[in-house]
């Protein structure tokens, strides 16, 4: 039987990968650690391993689980840079999950800044004890405001659906436009300059990292609500704490945050926060923070499990691997050439 190891595991992956897992009969062996140099080891005898976004895929890690005889690493989500593609390249073979539900995250972007303004967060601890005051509690409407979205993927599409019903002007930046749409796209400056609410979408990368930034805080007007389900570190934290308290920031929805990694997803709530920037964002009232949770809807969750499994098993099956990924085709991966063959093997430059 097909062996696999699975980093991370919490109770709701368990569910939804062994009842899909029926349908494979892969032997999957459920591991609470995180993947990084001190567990790697666990991958022995496995074939592939099962990884998430805050495992750490780095050098030493591959060597590893190369060394362990493992093939495949299939990412259990969209997002992959932890991964350390260049060195992986020609070692091992890396597939992620692309399209799970954008309307997850989509939804929970809205669900923050809806939560945010109308301050129900507030509200709703006020109701609780019977506190039916409502000063303090002021928001704005949406409607006729500006909003700006950084990146038009999958899941920034879904967001400017999903907020046009409430009557906002959208404008948008990428540096790959969708062709032939009616998306409103601007310079990123313009963007900075004229959003009331911006939302970021777009993936970590060498180009994005703190992409908001000092600089760019500075750029934007005063009172601005900035959304991030991305990457945490899109946003410099210090950097968005001051604009803060400067008053120069009015609202901040994050559910991501650029030194998560140890902290989201566990539960920290006996234990002394070493992180000040982090304790004092949570301190502000213009603050929402969730933990990663953007993606969990039982749909996306479904669609997770569904589409790991059916990566490994095309692989297993020495099937072309649909949602492969490598530093050197990474801007093909839709290509449809590409997925008639598998990364690497045929050497992904020629796909350039
Ligand atoms: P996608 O690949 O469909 O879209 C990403 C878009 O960003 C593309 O249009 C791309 O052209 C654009 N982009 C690339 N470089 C850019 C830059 N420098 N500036 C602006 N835009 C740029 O991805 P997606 O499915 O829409 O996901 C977007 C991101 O959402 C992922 O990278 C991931 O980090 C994050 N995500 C978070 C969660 C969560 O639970 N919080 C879940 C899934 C995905």
């Amino acid at each position: 039987m097909i062996k696999i190891g699975f980093f991370d595991t919490k109770p709701y992956d368990k569910k939804w990968f062994s009842q899909i897992n029926e349908k494979y009969g892969f032997n999957i062996k459920f591991y609470e650690s995180k993947l990084n140099p001190d567990t790697a080891s666990m991958s022995k005898g496995c074939e592939a391993v099962i990884a998430f976004v805050n495992d750490t895929i780095n050098q030493e890690v591959i060597d590893i689980l190369v060394q362990n005889g493992v093939k495949l690493i299939a990412m259990r989500c969209a997002g992959y840079n932890n991964i350390d593609f260049k060195y992986a390249y020609g070692r091992i073979h890396v597939v992620r999950v692309p399209d799970y539900s954008p309307y997850a995250v989509a939804e929970h972007a809205l669900a923050m800044l809806l939560t945010l303004n109308r301050k129900i967060h507030r509200a709703y601890i006020r109701t609780k004890e019977f506190n039916f005051n409502i000063s303090g509690l002021e928001g704005f409407d949406v409607h006729g405001k500006t909003v700006g979205v950084i990146g038009t993927g999958k899941i920034g599409r879904t967001f400017m659906n999903v907020i046009a019903g409430l009557g906002p002007k959208i404008i948008a930046y990428d540096p790959y436009p969708v062709p032939n749409s009616d998306i409103n796209y601007v310079s990123l400056e313009t963007l900075f300059k004229e959003s009331d609410i911006i939302s970021l979408h777009c993936p970590l990368s060498k180009d994005t990292r703190y992409i908001i930034n000092k600089e760019t805080l500075s750029q934007m007007k005063d009172g601005v609500f900035i959304i991030n389900t991305s990457r945490g570190a899109l946003i410099d934290s210090e950097a968005l704490l001051e604009a803060i308290k400067e008053r120069k920031v009015g609202g901040a929805c994050l559910d991501v945050y650029e030194e998560e990694s140890d902290l989201f997803f566990e539960d920290a709530s006996g234990e002394i926060l070493d992180d000040d920037v982090l304790a004092r964002l949570i301190s502000m009232p213009n603050v929402i923070i969730t933990s990663h949770q953007a993606f969990l809807t039982n749909e996306a969750l479904n669609n997770i499990a569904e589409t790991t499994l059916k990566n490994i098993d095309e692989f297993i099956n020495g099937n072309p691997l649909q949602n492969e990924l490598c530093y050197k085709c990474i801007s093909k991966m839709y290509d449809k050439t590409h997925k008639e063959k598998r990364c690497f093997e045929i050497g992904c430059e020629v796909l350039k």
